[in-house]
């Protein structure tokens, strides 16, 4: 935007002076036009080259399908990882769940324990009562049913009875603890698995996050460069329409002058010696990925860097500059509408408002702008719309050009 409206205001700076000058029936485009110099700091404010912003941009591509690939592996592992995670959960839930059986279990266990204490003693009272056993009453020191257990290992006499329950009781303690254990150990080592887990699944969380924000970031550049891309096609379309502006000036000039402006259809001649065509006016395949893929011009090939470029018809220089799109390109007026255009010069013989004579050399060929090798952009308007150069047979047009080479079919 801020480049349209430096070229708006160069524009109507430029139509002041026109007005002034075709008052003053000054001689065209003497002084004027130098003004389009500052069109060319202009063009160089756009930025890149075109080329270096595809190579930035397929570049971009490269990382961007590297890193599409990387987060695609990443959730791959993510998903992997969170159903990991899930089983071991619910192992851990199961042990759980265990856990609780089991100490449930050793509560009942001590339940049965200590009521068999309790029975134990009252039948020793009993039996003490009478006289019977006094030795019993050892026992009585025991601390808890655990210590009787062991104590009844040292007096070793014990009626058959309650011995055979004292053992029972003994072994189902024993398994109950064993388990328990067991338990407790799986349920640690579970919860192990799982933290160890969870702190793999919190990484590759964080390494997606990365790989998306740099995702995020390639798409972002590639949108800048793409948005600099359109800024070149832009500029071609800007240059076009001030070639307009300034071809309607220049007729408006000459009119006053009492010049003719009328612009004699036809009439051209090849403006480069060779006649190989390496682009026609319309839709192509961008080469290489690089320049229009809308192409509005004829593109003449085997010319090198040294070969003369000639004005196609005679006429009035009204655009002699560097643009990011065209390069060093070159615009003749041949009356009202009609222009040609000369594109990718590795240097231009001819200034802005000078006449040219059909043939004039008006500067040599090269691949400057938007271009990926030595080739002549050449473009034709008439009544101010763009029109094909070759006659090629499906609509005869008399001095049109002829004696062409496509590429491809040689
Ligand atoms: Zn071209």
């Amino acid at each position: 935007m801020r480049q349209m409206r430096r070229i708006g205001r160069i524009l109507m700076a430029m139509a002041c002076v026109m007005i002034m000058l075709s008052v003053e029936l000054t001689p065209v485009m003497a002084v004027t036009w130098a003004d389009i110099a500052a069109l060319k700091d202009d063009a160089s404010d756009l930025g890149s080259q075109k080329k270096e912003l595809q190579a930035r941009l397929d570049a971009l591509a490269n990382d961007k399908s590297q890193a599409m690939a990387r987060k695609k592996l990443l959730d791959q592992q993510i998903a992997n990882t969170s159903a990991q995670i899930q089983n071991v959960e619910s192992q851990i839930k199961n042990y759980e769940a265990l856990i609780t059986q089991t100490e449930g279990e050793l509560v009942d266990a001590q339940e049965r324990e200590a009521a068999q204490y309790e029975l134990f003693c009252s039948r020793v009272r009993a039996m003490e009562k009478r006289g019977e056993v006094s030795y019993w009453s050892v026992l009585f020191r025991a601390s808890s049913f655990t210590d009787l257990l062991s104590r009844l290992d040292i007096i070793n006499e014990i009626m058959d009875s309650d011995q055979k329950v004292i053992d029972e009781l003994q072994a189902l303690q024993l398994e109950i603890e064993e388990k328990k254990t067991q338990l407790e150990d799986s349920k640690a080592e579970t919860e192990a698995a799982k933290a160890d887990l969870v702190a793999k699944k919190t990484e590759l969380n964080s390494q997606r996050t990365q790989a998306n924000q740099v995702i995020q970031q390639l798409v972002s550049n590639e949108n800048e460069t793409e948005a600099a891309i359109d800024g070149l096609e832009e500029e071609e379309a800007a240059i076009q329409a001030e070639i307009q502006r300034l071809n309607r000036e220049l007729a408006a000039q000459q009119a006053a002058n009492g010049q003719s402006s009328q612009s004699n259809p036809g009439g051209y001649i090849w403006p480069v010696d060779s006649r190989y065509i390496t682009s026609t006016v319309g839709g192509r395949a961008s080469p290489g990925g690089i320049g229009s893929t809308n192409h509005k011009g004829t593109d003449i090939g085997r010319v090198g860097y040294t070969s003369p470029i000639y004005a196609s018809k005679a006429g009035t220089v009204i655009v002699s500059q560097y643009s990011n799109s065209y390069g060093n390109y070159v615009v003749i007026s041949h009356g009202s509408g009609n222009t040609t255009l000369y594109g990718h010069m590795s240097s231009r013989k001819v200034t802005v408002g000078q006449y040219v004579n059909q043939g004039d050399v008006i500067g040599i060929t090269g691949s400057t702008g938007n271009s990926t090798g030595p080739h002549l952009h050449f473009e034709i308007t008439e009544n101010g719309v763009r029109v094909n150069p070759l006659n090629d047979g499906a609509e005869p047009r008399m001095g049109y050009l002829t004696g062409y080479t496509l590429s491809g079919t040689a």
